[in-house]
């Protein structure tokens, strides 16, 4: 199968698709985490586009377009994958769709994750991240014993330069206009499919298997 998971930055794409890839056994992709794992190698793709994600600004649909399908067409992948964060253009949902084309694959479906402006903000400019284990904490959901300090390892905690408020609230916009039009797009394909993301993260996640058991139900049928 090929899922995407569509939603704007803190719907909690992230916390879901872990789950999910391990629950059905395919490969999460995710495009952010390709750019950072190719900036902390500080690669030629890293750095061209490190100032990008700084910003909070989308990396120019070439190269991430490029650096995603190579890593669909990997073997780890296996003409499977859950892909979060990507697309995020329409440019980005077309090249998509013709590379699987050329294999005679297509998106079986797009689980589009709702979550409200405000609380998108609150999300993302409240997360902070152990700089040492990596484990995630957040100002009013999750937040440490100790101000600034990691619960686990007693690492220094940080903030994400593209997760402080200003960056945060530029993301939200460069999703309304750049990827926002990806519900229309995969909506007219008739693959989406809309998830309320302000609830649990337990409940989310359980309207996502009944979703996704659903589509299976009536393929079988089919
Ligand atoms: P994320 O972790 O998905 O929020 O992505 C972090 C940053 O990586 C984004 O703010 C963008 O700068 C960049 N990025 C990730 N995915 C894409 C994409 N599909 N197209 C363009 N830029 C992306």
């Amino acid at each position: 199968m090929y899922i995407v998971l569509l939603g704007p930055p803190g719907a909690g794409k992230g916390t879901q698709a872990l789950t999910l890839s391990k629950r059905l056994g395919i490969m999460h992709v995710a495009s952010g985490d390709l750019f950072r794992h190719n900036l902390n190698k500080e690669t030629p793709l890293g750095l061209e586009a490190k100032t990008y994600m700084e910003r909070g600004d989308l990396v120019p649909n070439d190269l991430t377009v490029r650096m995603v399908l190579h890593k669909l067409k990997s073997p780890e992948c296996n003409h499977e994958a859950l892909l979060d964060g990507f697309p995020r253009t329409i440019h980005q949902a077309k090249s998509l769709d013709e590379a699987l084309g050329q294999e005679n694959k297509a998106i079986d479906v797009v689980l589009c994750l709702q979550v409200s402006s405000e609380k998108v903000i609150q999300r993302l400019s409240g997360r902070w991240i152990c700089q040492d284990c990596q484990s995630p904490y957040h100002t009013f959901n999750a937040p440490p014993i100790s101000q600034g300090i990691c619960n686990h390892c007693k690492g220094a905690l940080y903030q994400r330069p593209d997760d402080t408020e200003t960056t945060a609230a530029n993301r939200l916009g460069v999703y309304m206009k750049q990827t926002s039009p990806l519900i229309d797009y995969y909506n007219n394909q008739g693959k989406l499919i809309e998830i309320n993301g302000e609830q649990t993260v337990d409940q989310v996640g359980q309207d996502m298997l009944a979703s996704l058991s659903r589509i299976e139900k009536e393929r079988s049928v089919r």
